[in-house]
């Protein structure tokens, strides 16, 4: 059980979600960062009294360094402020809690210090799983999944020898866009794609939701974290997101974990794990629950969801490359630079011109990524 936490990426929703859980379990928060929410840092600040406080983005650490001169609070910014926060003394455990790629080497840093990890950043699985994993079980260290997937499988799996599981049954809400054709999503803009049927998310989960890239890329966080080939991992459309995902056992017995779709429940069993205690998440009404249904995806529609299935199963960078070339694209699509279907196009063409490399070191990890940028913003501005 963690007593002591670094938060980072506290501004975003699983962050503020985290310190609404801290606030309600009296855990202590040490260390916050953002990128550059330098208003919402300082009143965070100012509640919780960490230690250190990061503003990733230099002028707004220095407006934050202004601002907070009375509190006696110490402020850092870039990357080495991330790494700080990840391995500051007196925290226990680290939440991960930034968007994309840039939580990896914190998350690395964070291990190295034996700290345990409450991820919410599936980018740094699906870019460098195998290396994050292995770090871990060298360190001994925990990774307990905060995504809400995921955070069912590890519950449904507690007590359970790896031997016993048959499948992995990841449910998908579908975003905003099931059941429509390919030609209905050329259409398709920002707005509508920000519009989540279930869940309140930020922006870039939320097109990622939107496209199905979301559930591909927790796919492949599924494979990593619990060392399941992608045979043994299924998708299931369950529009309600009342069941957060199941496990099959050998004898066909099947394990769901249900909730109202509210993430201060996983975020606090990660925090919590062993252990339960007293819930800051709302109760579900199994009353007022509308029928549970499930339908399979349609990863040709949604192409992305192809894509990532597709790279799920290559060894190497491809993931990294996906993961890359979607998070450049995600940014144009959301400063309205490009289409909705430009999404997967540009993802699938960065995978065709950069070669990928063996994952095994994060210099590699870092190339891949670094080129899939390139190859998207140099294909887009064409
Ligand atoms: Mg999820």
């Amino acid at each position: 059980m963690s007593n002591v936490l670094s938060v980072l990426g506290s501004t975003g929703s699983i962050g503020t979600q985290t310190l609404d859980v801290a606030r309600q379990c009296g855990l202590r928060v040490a260390a916050i960062t953002a990128n550059k929410s330098v208003e919402k840092l300082e009143e965070q600040a100012r509640e919780f009294r960490p230690e250190l406080v990061v503003a990733y983005d230099a002028a707004a650490a220095a407006d934050l360094r202004v601002r907070l001169a009375d509190a006696g609070i110490q402020v850092a910014s870039g990357m080495d402020g991330l790494i700080e926060a990840a391995t500051l003394e007196c925290a226990d455990t680290v939440v991960t809690a930034v968007m994309g790629m840039i939580g990896l080497q914190p998350t690395l840093a964070a291990i190295d210090a034996k700290k345990r990890i409450a991820l919410a950043n599936k980018e740094t699985l699906v870019c460098a799983g195998e290396l994050v994993m292995a770090r871990a079980a060298a360190q001994g260290v925990d990774i307990v999944p905060v995504d809400s997937e995921h955070s069912a499988i590890f519950q449904c799996l507690q007590g359970v020898h790896h031997s016993e599981v048959k499948r992995l049954i990841l449910t998908a809400s579908g975003g905003p866009f099931f059941g429509r054709t390919r030609e209905e999503l050329r259409g398709v803009t920002r707005a509508d794609a920000l519009k989540h049927p279930n869940w309140t998310m930020g922006a870039k989960i939320t097109i990622d939701s939107a496209t199905l890239m979301n559930k591909g890329l927790e796919f492949i966080e599924a494979m990593r974290l619990y060392h399941m080939p992608p045979e043994k991992i299924q998708i299931a459309v369950h529009r309600q997101s009342i069941i957060h995902s199941l496990v099959e056992y050998c004898d066909n017995a099947i394990l769901a974990q249900i909730g109202t779709a509210d993430m201060r429940l996983p975020i606090q069993y990660a925090l919590t794990w062993p252990d339960r205690t007293a819930a800051a998440a709302t109760q579900l009404d199994l009353f007022s629950c509308p029928p549970l249904t499930f339908e399979r995806p349609d990863p040709e529609t949604f192409r992305c969801l192809g894509i990532a299935l597709e790279c799920a199963r290559r060894p190497g960078t491809p993931c990294a490359i996906m993961n890359g070339a979607n998070e450049a694209a995600v940014g144009l699509f959301l400063r309205d630079q490009i289409g909705f279907m430009d999404i997967p196009d540009l993802v699938e063409y960065a995978l065709s011109v950069v070669e990928a490399e063996p994952a095994e070191t994060l210099d590699a990890v870092l190339r891949s990524d670094a080129a899939a940028r390139e190859a998207v913003y140099s294909k887009a501005s064409r």
